[in-house]
């Protein structure tokens, strides 16, 4: 006889119980076979088997037989009667021994009374179960039930009655009793069960409204999601958003925050200024190219020949950029090392800029850092911020669409500071190869990669750069055209590109090279090129209204002889004098095919100041009067170089000196160290100091970084004064001078001595350490000019004759 030991299970007579056939292999001690006879022991108590004692178990337990061994891994007991547990005995393998003793049955049910309770019960719990999703099941397994006692078994494991109460139903010695426990048993349980159920459902409409929408919600998505597979042309933003997130190549954490933005724009009703800022947020994200790009090996044959194709002269920077396309090829970088264009305006400093992105076959862009003041131009607005907007730089690379672009910044001497932060330091921050990348925007929040962009910075002076951001950048020099190469520049560049622009072709237009010269040299007073290109535009300009005339009046000339069909020539004639009156304007889209075309228009130099709407600009020239205390001087400017004259005059006073002119103060130095050299040099003529006034005038125009290397001029200006002999307004000079009387050196002496030549001077003065300066200056300046190196202001007076 087998022994199992039951907890929580009801156990009655004339019942099924199914245990698993490994727990009735645990519990037994041996495999199911069927027709095992078992005795099932009722356990007070959840227990090992190895805790079990004799008292483990109530007194009355249940025989039964192994019915079934299900292929399912099932055993079927079926119960058959009660029994006392007279001695129950545990051994020490834990084995439980028994004898036992019928127990006495008081068979007090009526004939059918218990058919009828249990096809109530039956009824009852159909009607129960009616409402639930399971309901359908449970009643395909009611069906299979004969007794109540055999539904009170399956069901009493969700009985809400302890090990005790249970045992009680199974302790009643009277069958009609027990079957009214057994009744109760169920209904009780049926009747908690639709409490809970009751209950389970209150609180499901409550997380029903909790979950609705967002059910709602899921649902749409899917919906949505289908709708845009079938009309990919009307994805949602929402989607488009989420596909581009996807498709980007952004990083974890850029992709992180983009789906945050995102979920909240999905909760966002529509419309909300929210909505917007989230909505332009993630178009500026998602529109970023986020994916590296392949290093592409550059061609340096090509790349030269790219760049001397659109840009005529820079021989040294073009020999410069290829060097840097070279490191960059050989190192395969796709940064380079950061480059400053210096020079003055339409040195073609940012045009060279695009045909270097030409050359590497990049993508160009250009952010303007002219009158930056605020840290958040470069950097970025936080987004709590209202009308907030991300950095020029993360802007530019959003336009050039790549992650690798040309960048050109331009103006970055004009970098202003303001109580909003300095700029400067940011952009440094931009141009670090150490931190930039991962730079980040405080628009975007997030990261990204500058480390493969090349930047190109462009200045007209590197006076006003902050010294750590100069620092970071090799600086390549243009040092402005000569009216020879201006020349070049306008015929090869210039003019044709005018022409196309108004639509105007060579056979329509002459310009003789003569007028050309005299635009630049009447017409143009700079070291660039783009007064020169705005001259050239405007000319064209004005040639297009006579262009158009003239073809106008041939158009309707050869539509009315075509009318007259072969009408005499002198009639033809006729017809185009009188259509000349009345030409549009406009210049047909073709010209009639068996038409010769019109003459062209050549341009005058006696109609050029019509035609450019301008007067012819005076440049200063040498001085044709000769007065002593006047010297030529050069000075450089942001256009470039210019010349200028220091007029020095004595007063009747008391020693006092005035300077006057726009560099005022900052000349103010180089006259005292003047005046000192001088009363020094001509200790007679000292006291003309003490007895008289001295006013000094220094014309406008220099920077101010320039104004020390006035200096000798000024010197020479006063010894002029003192001595009375007067300088030849054909020399000119430029060096800074030390007390001791020392020449030193200056910058820009490659504008200034194009100044000079372009002015009419002969001799020039230049301090001798600027003597290797002079490889950058333009042969053809240079044979105009008697260029002078001079070590110190004695030199400079004997050989201007005031000595
Ligand atoms: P910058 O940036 O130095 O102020 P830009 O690059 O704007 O000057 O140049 C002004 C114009 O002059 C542009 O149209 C440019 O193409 C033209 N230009 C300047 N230098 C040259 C050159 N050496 N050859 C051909 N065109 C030039």
């Amino acid at each position: 006889m087998v022994v199992i030991p039951i907890y929580n299970l009801l156990l009655v007579p004339d019942a099924n119980i199914y245990l698993k056939a490994d727990q009735y292999r645990h519990l037994a001690r041996r495999y199911a076979e069927v027709n095992d006879r078992v005795v099932l022991l009722s356990c007070k108590k959840e227990q090992h088997r190895k805790d079990m004692t004799e008292d483990s178990f109530f007194p009355i337990g249940v025989t039964g037989f192994v019915n079934e061994v299900n292929p399912e891994g099932y055993v079927v007991i079926r119960t058959t009667g009660r029994v006392n547990l007279d001695i129950v005995g545990i051994n020490p393998d834990h084995t439980i021994e028994l004898t036992v003793s019928r127990c006495e049955e008081i068979e007090d049910l009526e004939e059918g009374v218990e058919q009828a309770h249990f096809e109530r019960l039956k009824a009852n719990l159909k009607e129960n179960w009616e409402g639930f999703e399971w309901g359908q099941q449970a009643m395909g397994y009611l069906e299979q039930f004969h007794s109540i006692s055999e539904i009170a078994v399956a069901m009493s494991i969700w009985f809400k009655m302890s090990a005790a109460e249970k045992y009680d139903i199974l302790a009643q010695d009277s069958h009609k009793k027990r079957l009214e426990m057994l009744e109760k048993a169920v209904y009780e349980f049926m009747e908690v069960s639709k409490v809970t159920t009751k209950a389970a459902s209150a609180q499901q409409e409550d997380y029903q409204k909790i979950y609705k929408e967002s059910a709602i919600k899921k649902q749409m998505e899917l919906l949505q999601r289908e709708l845009d597979e079938m009309h990919p042309e009307k994805v949602s933003d929402i989607r488009k958003f989420e596909l581009k997130i996807e498709e980007s190549g952004m990083n974890e954490t850029a992709k992180t925050e983009a789906l945050k933005v995102l979920g909240r724009l999905k909760q966002e009703t529509n419309g909300g200024t929210e909505a917007g800022m989230l909505y332009d947020y993630l178009d500026f994200v998602t529109g970023l190219n986020w994916k590296k790009e392949q290093m592409q090996e550059i061609d340096l044959e090509e790349a030269e020949k790219v760049l001397e194709e659109d840009h005529f002269g820079l021989k040294k920077v073009k020999q410069r950029i290829i060097q840097q396309i070279a490191v960059m090829n050989l190192k395969k970088e796709q940064a380079g090392s950061i480059l400053l264009f210096v020079g003055a305006p339409g040195t073609g400093k940012t045009s060279i800029g695009q045909s270097i992105a030409k050359a590497l076959h990049r993508k160009y862009v250009r952010v303007s850092l002219g009158g930056v003041r605020d840290e958040a131009d470069i950097r970025g607005h936080r987004r709590t911020y209202i009308g907030a907007m991300p950095g020029r730089i993360m802007d530019g690379i959003k336009k050039s669409g790549v992650s690798n672009p040309v960048m050109v910044l331009d103006e970055v001497d004009k970098l202003g500071v303001s109580y909003n932060g300095d700029p400067a330091s940011a952009l440094l921050e931009v141009l670090d190869p150490e931190q930039n990348n991962t730079f980040t925007d405080h628009y975007m929040n997030v990261p990204y990669d500058l480390s493969d962009i090349m930047f190109i910075c462009t200045a007209n002076s590197v006076d006003t750069i902050p010294e750590p951001l100069l620092n970071r950048m090799e600086v390549i020099r243009f040092n402005g055209y000569t009216a020879s190469d201006k020349f070049q520049i306008a015929r090869r560049h210039l003019l044709p590109k005018s022409m196309k622009a108004m639509g105007i072709t060579e056979e329509q237009l002459v310009i003789s090279d003569d007028i050309i010269r005299v635009i630049i040299d009447n017409y143009t007073m700079e070291s660039g090129v783009r007064g020169l290109r705005k001259r050239l535009d405007t000319l064209c300009r004005s040639a297009a209204v006579e262009v158009s005339k003239k073809l106008g009046a041939a158009a309707v000339s050869a539509a009315k002889a075509s009318a007259a069909n072969a009408a005499a020539a002198s009639a033809a004639k006729a017809a185009a004098e009188a259509g000349a009156g009345e030409a549009s304007g406009q210049i047909p889209a073709q010209a009639p095919a068996q038409l010769q075309g019109p003459e062209p228009i050549v341009v005058k130099e006696e109609n050029l100041r019509e035609m450019l709407d301008a007067k012819p600009i005076r440049h200063d020239h040498v001085l044709a009067e000769k007065k002593p205390g006047i010297v030529t001087g050069l000075a450089w400017t942001a256009a470039g170089g210019e010349i200028l004259f220091i007029e020095t005059l004595f007063t009747k006073g008391s020693g006092k000196f005035t300077v006057t002119g726009q560099l005022g103060d900052v000349m103010k130095e180089s006259v005292q160290i003047a005046v000192s050299l001088v009363k020094s040099m001509f200790p007679d003529q000292a006291s003309l100091f003490e007895e008289n006034d001295l006013h000094i005038h220094v014309p406008e125009g220099a920077v101010p970084k320039d104004g020390p290397s006035a200096g000798i001029t000024m010197t020479t200006a006063l010894a002029s004064l003192v001595s009375g002999k007067m300088v030849a307004p054909t020399m000119a000079m430029t060096g800074e001078v030390s007390l001791r009387g020392v020449v030193t050196p200056i910058g820009g002496l490659p504008e200034k001595l194009m100044a000079a030549s372009r002015a009419g001077i002969q001799t020039v003065f230049i301090p001798k350490e600027n003597e290797d300066d002079l490889d950058e200056v333009p042969e053809e300046v240079k044979e105009k000019l008697t260029i002078v190196p001079v070590g110190d202001v004695k030199e400079v007076l004997e050989k201007t004759g005031i000595l």
